[in-house]
């Protein structure tokens, strides 16, 4: 298979969310001509709140949409804990609850991947409702035969398409080689206001299981988000294309429990968005084949435990695009340079994600007890900003995993016109 043939141009990238309209954006800037193809019939506006840290902030000001994820911060006031008859048992004010420094920022997913499609649409082909059926790499190119019908070549190919990436699953091979189920599902959808928030988290504890219910700054008065997470040591088996039965795995998994968990999984049966899915890691030894490159959560998913999830997509979509443009499009040492750069900071998140995924629900009425307390005592003490920092430094680490490197050109190219 010839390799080193003439530099790659054409970039064909599967996934509309938030790894690839960002790698578009970067790869039209150095002169590329990305093509996205996405599922979907429209970028996916749903989702949950998403924290931008440390590094992931610094290449949002490279791509030049800091002010808007600033303007659509979720601004946040904190979060308290309730007990079975809705009584507050413990706050905590954002400082302490986020982990954040004071750059860092949490946006809505949706919002993200709306500002990111909107600055690439003018220049970027978008095909959406659509999906690649096959693909053959030939050494020199690739050719795809859509789901459409509609067959084009490429020079190279980049599955952004998610943890259940079908990029990965027909250029590598079954899922289940790869992802590591970390023993909890999780499931989030829109809901009426039952709690009357503002900005505002409130959490559910029982055992094995956390709930909570947010409000942010964006979120429409009569509406809230309802997050649900349940310990599962083994994986259940469903297909995660049934979204009937994945409701009826949530009621199922929160059936006869109090507080206002009837009346909100009553509500999951209307939700539009309604999202449910394994805490699973991604684990590759390599991401790319040939001309076929992976990035984002289809390439090293850390899972929502690790809370750098959107943040490694971005990174990973200025490190890869970055990387091919310095090598002038020889995708042979570019896609070898993205991994370099990439991989120990991925590793690193995965490890917190594994670690952070077991603390998630706890297994007793008396360790939930002792959480509470904790929460109660904590924003008392004299130690808490002590506490609050050790917390910060522990995810700033994680957070800042991946050098930003200049690449330079982004300098000279500017915005695109
Ligand atoms: C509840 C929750 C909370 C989270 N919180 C955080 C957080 O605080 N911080 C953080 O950084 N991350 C967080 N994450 C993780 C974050 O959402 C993901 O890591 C991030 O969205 C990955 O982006 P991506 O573009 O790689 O993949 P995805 O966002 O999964 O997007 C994949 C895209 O590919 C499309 N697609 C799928 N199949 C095909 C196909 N066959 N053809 C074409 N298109 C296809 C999909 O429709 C989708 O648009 C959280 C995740 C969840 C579930």
């Amino acid at each position: 298979m010839n390799t080193t043939s003439r530099p790659a141009r054409t970039v064909l990238i599967s996934g509309a969310s938030i790894a690839g309209p960002a790698l578009a954006l970067w790869l039209h800037r150095y002169g590329f001509a990305p093509t996205v193809v996405e599922k979907a019939p429209a970028v996916r506006t749903g989702g949950y709140k998403v924290d931008l840290r440390g590094g992931a902030i610094e290449i949002c000001a490279r791509t030049g949409i800091l002010d808007e994820v600033r303007a659509h911060s979720t601004d946040m006031d904190g979060g308290s804990y309730v007990d079975s008859e809705g009584r507050t048992v413990g706050e905590l004010p954002a400082e302490i609850f986020g982990g954040r420094d004071e750059q860092d920022d949490e946006i809505m997913r949706g919002d993200l991947a709306r500002i990111l499609y909107e600055r690439t649409r003018e220049n970027v082909e978008y095909l959406f409702g659509d999906s690649i059926a096959s693909l053959h790499d030939d050494g020199e190119g690739v050719d795809v035969v859509f789901e459409s019908g509609t067959r084009r070549r490429f020079d190279l190919v980049v599955g952004a398409d998610g943890m259940h990436s079908h990029t990965r699953r027909l250029v590598f091979g079954d899922e289940r080689r790869y992802k590591r189920h970390l023993g909890a599902y999780i499931s989030i959808f829109t809901g009426p206001d039952r709690l009357g928030l503002t900005r505002w988290e409130t959490y559910h504890a029982r055992p094995h299981k956390l709930i909570s219910v947010y409000s942010t700054a964006g979120e429409s008065a009569a509406t809230a988000k309802n997050c649900f997470v349940f310990a599962a040591p083994a994986e259940l088996a469903y297909d995660h294309r049934d979204i009937a039965a994945q409701k009826r795995l949530l009621a199922d998994a929160f059936a006869g429990d109090d507080w206002e968990i009837p009346r909100m999984i009553a509500d999951a049966a209307d939700a539009d968005d309604f999202f449910f899915d394994s805490i699973a890691t991604i684990h590759m030894d390599r991401w790319s084949k040939g001309r076929v490159v992976l990035l984002g959560d289809a390439a090293h998913c850390t899972s929502p435990a690790s809370g750098q999830g959107t943040g490694l997509a971005l990174t990973g979509a200025y490190v890869l695009a970055g990387e091919l443009a310095a090598a002038g499009g020889d995708h042979v040492a570019g896609f070898a340079a993205y991994e370099e750069v990439m991989r120990p900071g991925v590793e690193l998140n995965r490890g917190f994600a594994e670690k952070f995924a077991k603390e998630m629900t706890v297994s007793s009425r008396r360790k939930i007890a002792m959480r509470m307390f904790m929460v109660r005592v904590l924003p008392r003490t004299p130690f808490k900003n002590l506490i609050a920092k050790k917390i910060r430094e522990e995810i700033q680490r994680a957070a800042n995993a991946v050098p930003v490197k200049e690449y330079g050109a982004y300098e000279t190219l500017g915005t695109p016109a």
